[in-house]
C-alpha cells in the first residue's frame, strides 16, 4: 500500500473527528483519537506508513509530543528502528538541546536528548507528528535533529492543514510528506 486510493484517504479522513472551537474559539481541532480507536483505520494508516518507509534505510523515528509518539513509536516497532521523543520543555530527564519557536502569541520550546543519536553520526531520522499547522513545531524539531548530529530525511504528518502553509517553514530543513491534505 505505497499509495492510498482516494477511497482509502476519504475513509481515513472520515475516521478523524472535527471538534469546533477547541482549544479556543475559531479553531477546528482534528481529533485523531477516533482514528486510533477504529482498528480498520489505524491499521490501514500504519500499514501505509510501513510500506512508504520500509526502504528508506531509517535508523530512527523521532516523534513530536504527544500525538507524534503514538504514530512514531508504532511505526518504529514495525520497521525495527529506534524511537526518539521530541518533548516540550522540561520533560526530558537527561541533558538536552532546545529550540524555541514563535506561536501566535509568545514562544514555545521543544527539546531532544543531546545523546539521542550518539555513536550514530549522520543517522537517518524520520520526523513524525499527527498534524502540521503553521509548521513552527516541526521546523524546530527538524533543527534539533540536525543539531544532535543526525539527518532528518523526511517529516511525515497524518494531516497537513495546507491552507496555513506550514510546510514552507520546512523548505530548507527537510522534505515532507502528508497522508491527508485539508485545504
Ligand atoms: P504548528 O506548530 O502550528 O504546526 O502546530 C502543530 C502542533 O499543534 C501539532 O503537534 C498538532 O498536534 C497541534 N495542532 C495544531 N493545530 C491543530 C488542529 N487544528 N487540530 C489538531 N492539532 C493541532
Amino acid at each position: 500500500m505505497k499509495t492510498l486510493t482516494n477511497i482509502e484517504k476519504n475513509f481515513l479522513m472520515e475516521s478523524i473527528r472535527d471538534v469546533p472551537d477547541f482549544p479556543k474559539p475559531g479553531i477546528v481541532f482534528k481529533d485523531i483519537t477516533t482514528l486510533l480507536n477504529n482498528p480498520e483505520a489505524y491499521t490501514m494508516l500504519m500499514d501505509h506508513l510501513e510500506a512508504r518507509y520500509e526502504d528508506f534505510g531509517l535508523d530512527y523515528i523521532a516523534g513530536i509530543e504527544s500525538r507524534g509518539f503514538i504514530f512514531g513509536a508504532a511505526l518504529a516497532a514495525k520497521l525495527g528502528v529506534g524511537f526518539v521523543p521530541v518533548r516540550k520543555k522540561g520533560k526530558l530527564p537527561s541533558a538536552t538541546i532546545a529550540e524555541k519557536y514563535a506561536l501566535e502569541y509568545g514562544f514555545d520550546e521543544v527539546e531532544i536528548h543531546i545523546d539521542a543519536f550518539a555513536g550514530n553520526e549522520g543517522a537517518k531520522v524520520l520526523l513524525i507528528d499527527d498534524l502540521i499547522a503553521t509548521g513552527g513545531t516541526a521546523a524546530a524539531a527538524a533543527k534539533l535533529i540536525h543539531d544532535a548530529g543526525a539527518e532528518c530525511v523526511e517529516a511525515c504528518f497524518v494531516i497537513n492543514l495546507s491552507f496555513l502553509g506550514g510546510v514552507k517553514k520546512l523548505a530548507d530543513l527537510t522534505p515532507h510528506y502528508s497522508v491527508l491534505e485539508v485545504g
